[in-house]
């Protein structure tokens, strides 16, 4: 068995490698590792096309170099934060949202967008969901099988500063629990929980947790 993750994210890479359980680690494969780049452009307008988007991608590119072998499993993942004052918005855009400035603009400009609101209307959530293509017979090395999509949600809410030094992207700003917690002054966001605390719990843990509960099912058959 291969798990090959349709990134080429070291950090997300690293982050799915700590996730997922000792057994599967050594049969986890980047891009970089089978010596294939793909590029596809994240045109979708949900989170599974998106994500549907890449691990085609990554079929392809594999199967035309006959680098595909049965016990395959391609694996991409789309993620991102929806603030519900925001309308759900970054959401899909969240790689992208308010252009090219630096991640710590893009949370302070947040938390400025939101300075007014009143904490009981800060909730937000962390979607990820994963695309997986299980190449299980002979018939997948030349024709595409359906994809499988798992999920993972986390509801939380914006923290009104920037609090924690760890991560990446939104996890200063992205605080885990309910909302009344602001006023008991017990904020956590992913930033302040740290790595581990953050890969027990975080929507990408979920999702996969979801994707390898269906592996173990599947081999107690
Ligand atoms: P991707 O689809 O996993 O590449 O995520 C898209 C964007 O969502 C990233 O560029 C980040 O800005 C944001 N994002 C996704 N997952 C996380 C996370 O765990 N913490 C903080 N930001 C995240």
């Amino acid at each position: 068995m291969r798990l090959i993750f349709a990134t080429n994210n070291n950090h997300k890479l690293n982050e799915i490698k700590a996730i997922l359980p000792n057994m599967y680690r050594n049969v986890v494969f980047s891009l970089g590792d089978l010596n294939i780049s793909v590029n596809p452009d994240e045109n979708g307008s949900s989170y599974e096309e998106n994500a549907n988007i890449k691990s085609y991608a990554c079929y392809f590119a594999l199967r035309d170099k006959n680098l595909l072998l049965i016990g395959d499993y391609i694996i991409a993942d789309d993620s991102g934060l929806s603030i519900d004052y925001l309308n759900g918005e970054p959401g899909i855009h969240s790689a992208r949202f308010l252009g090219d400035i630096p991640q710590i603009e893009k949370n302070i400009r947040i938390i400025d967008l939101l300075k007014d609101v009143n904490d009981s209307k800060r909730t937000a959530h962390f979607i990820t969901k994963l695309s997986v293509l299980e190449i299980c017979t002979q018939k997948y090395l030349i024709n595409r099988p359906e994809s499988m999509i798992f999920e993972g949600r986390v509801d939380g809410y914006i923290a009104k500063n920037i609090i924690g030094e760890d991560g990446f992207g939104y996890d200063p700003i992205f605080a885990i629990g309910d909302t009344s917690d602001i006023a008991k002054r017990c904020v956590k966001t992913y930033s302040l929980l740290g790595q581990d605390k953050k890969n027990l719990i975080s929507h990408r843990a979920l999702a996969l947790k979801a994707f390898t509960n269906y592996l173990e099912k599947k081999m107690n058959f």
